[in-house]
C-alpha cells in the first residue's frame, strides 16, 4: 500500500525525512498526516517519528542549517522549521506511567511500542518519503472501513487518558462510518468511564470539543455522548436533540461548532469549555436569539445578516418548526436597514431617559414598518 502519488509530501516533508534516514536513522510520516493522505483528506499537521533522540535530531538539523524549535524536547518532540513549515519529529516513545491525565515517557526500540501507545488504530499508520505505508498494527484495514477502534484494549486505553474518550467520539465524528455505527468495546469503555472526564483540564476538553462539532455531521457521534453519559459530563444539561435537524437546515452553509454548541444547550459553556469572550457574545446572542420574538429582519438590523440566518436555523431546529417564508430575503433587507432618526431628531424637546424611550419606541415602529417609516413620518 503507498499513498497516491499527487500526495507525495512536499518539499518540506522531504528534508526533514532525509536529514535522518541519510544519516541512518529511521524518519517516518505517522499520525493524521499519514491517515488523511490516504483517504484523501486535508492534511493539517505534520507529524514525524524517528528513532534517533532529540538531542540527535536537533544536532542534525543545526548541522544542516535549519531551523529546529525545542518544543516539548522532555517527551521527545523537537520542531524543524523548513520554509516557514514546521515539522514536528518525535522520538520513538512508549508510555510507562500514568495517572489518566499524563502520561511520563520514555524512549522506546522500536516502530511496534511506539504504534502500541498511539490511541487509535487508523492514528497509528507510518509513511517513508516515497509515501510506503509501515502498518504495524493493521489499522489500514480499520481506516479502509472507517472504523475508530483503540489500540489494546479500550477499558484500559481510556483509564490511561480520559481525553481519548472525547478523541474516540471525535475521530468517529470525522473518519466513521455513520452506517456502521461504533465499536461497541469502545462505546462499552467510555460509558464505564465518563466520570474520569472530570480530571480533564476544561481547556482541553473545550479544544476536543470545538473539533468534534466542527465536522461536517457530528450528530450521531454527539448522540452517542448523550447515550453513553459522556455529553452531561462536559456540559451539564445539554441535549443533543436539535443537532441532527440544524445539519439538515444548515447543509448549504460551512459547519461552525459555536453554531452547533448553540443547539445543545445546557448550563454553562463558557466555564465548561472555556469560550473566550468573543465566542460567549456570539454565542449569548445565539441563544437569546432562539427565544426572542423578532423575526430574521429584526434580527438582522439587529446583530448582522450571519447572526440572523444563524438565529433562524436554531430556531427551525429546536422548536421543530419549518423556516419562515422568504426569510433569506427578510434578512437582506433587515441588514441593509439604517435607522433614519437620531437622538438630536428629538433635542431639546426630550432628554435623558425619555429621550432613551422615545427613541426605541420609534425605532421599534419603524422596524414593525418593514423599515418603511420615513424620518418625516416618524417625526410626525
Ligand atoms: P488531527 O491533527 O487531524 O486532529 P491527528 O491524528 O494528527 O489528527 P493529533 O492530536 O495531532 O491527532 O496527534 C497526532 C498523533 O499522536 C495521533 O494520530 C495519535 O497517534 C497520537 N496521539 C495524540 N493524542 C493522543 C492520545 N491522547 N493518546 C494516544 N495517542 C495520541
Ligand atoms: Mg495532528
Amino acid at each position: 500500500m503507498k499513498i497516491a502519488d499527487d500526495w507525495i509530501w512536499g518539499e518540506g516533508v522531504q528534508t526533514v525525512l532525509h536529514l535522518l534516514t541519510d544519516s541512518g536513522h529511521q524518519g517516518l510520516l505517522v499520525g493524521g498526516c499519514v491517515r488523511n493522505a490516504l483517504i484523501g483528506a486535508p492534511v493539517a499537521d505534520i507529524d514525524i517519528a524517528t528513532d534517533a533522540l532529540p538531542e540527535r535530531v536537533v544536532e542534525l538539523a543545526k548541522a544542516a542549517g535549519l531551523k529546529v524549535v525545542p518544543t516539548g524536547i522532555d517527551h521527545g518532540t523537537v520542531t524543524i522549521v523548513v520554509n516557514g513549515e514546521p515539522h514536528e519529529v518525535t522520538t520513538f516513545r512508549r508510555d510507562v506511567s500514568t495517572d489518566g491525565r499524563r502520561a511520563t515517557v520514555a524512549f522506546a526500540t522500536g516502530i511496534e511500542e511506539d504504534a502500541g501507545r498511539r490511541d487509535f488504530t487508523m492514528n497509528a499508520l507510518y509513511a517513508d518519503a516515497a509515501g510506503r505505508i509501515v502498518d504495524p498494527l493493521n489499522g489500514l484495514p480499520d481506516l479502509q472501513a472507517r472504523r475508530v477502534r483503540f489500540v489494546g484494549d479500550a477499558d484500559a486505553r481510556i483509564r490511561e487518558d480520559y481525553l481519548r474518550i472525547l478523541r474516540f467520539f471525535r475521530f468517529h465524528a470525522w473518519y466513521g462510518d455513520a452506517e456502521e455505527g461504533m465499536d461497541a468495546d469502545a462505546i462499552a469503555a467510555c460509558a464505564a468511564n465518563s466520570a474520569g472526564i472530570d480530571t480533564l483540564s476544561r481547556e482541553r476538553v473545550g479544544h476536543e470539543m470545538r473539533r468534534l462539532l466542527a465536522a461536517p455531521d457530528p450528530a450521531p457521534a454527539i448522540a452517542a455522548m448523550q447515550a453513553t453519559g459522556v455529553l452531561s459530563r462536559i456540559l451539564p444539561g445539554a441535549d443533543a436533540r436539535a443537532l441532527a435537524p440544524l445539519i439538515h437546515l444548515e447543509s448549504p452553509y460551512a459547519p461552525d461548532w459555536l453554531r452547533r454548541l448553540a443547539a445543545l444547550g445546557g448550563q454553562d459553556h463558557a466555564g465548561a469549555l472555556r469560550l473566550s469572550r468573543d465566542e460567549v457574545r456570539r454565542f449569548d446572542i445565539l441563544r437569546e436569539g432562539i427565544g426572542s420574538t423578532a423575526g430574521p429582519a429584526e434580527l438582522a438590523y439587529r446583530h448582522s445578516a450571519d447572526l440572523a440566518r444563524d438565529i433562524t436555523f436554531l430556531r427551525g431546529a429546536t422548536l421543530e418548526t419549518p423556516l419562515p417564508q422568504g426569510w433569506e430575503d427578510a434578512i437582506a433587507l433587515g441588514a441593509r436597514a439604517s435607522f433614519p432618526l437620531h437622538a438630536a431628531d428629538l433635542m431639546p424637546g426630550l432628554s435623558g431617559a425619555d429621550l432613551g424611550a422615545r427613541l426605541k419606541e420609534l425605532e421599534a415602529r419603524w422596524i414593525a414598518s418593514g423599515f418603511k417609516l420615513s424620518r418625516e413620518q416618524l417625526l410626525a
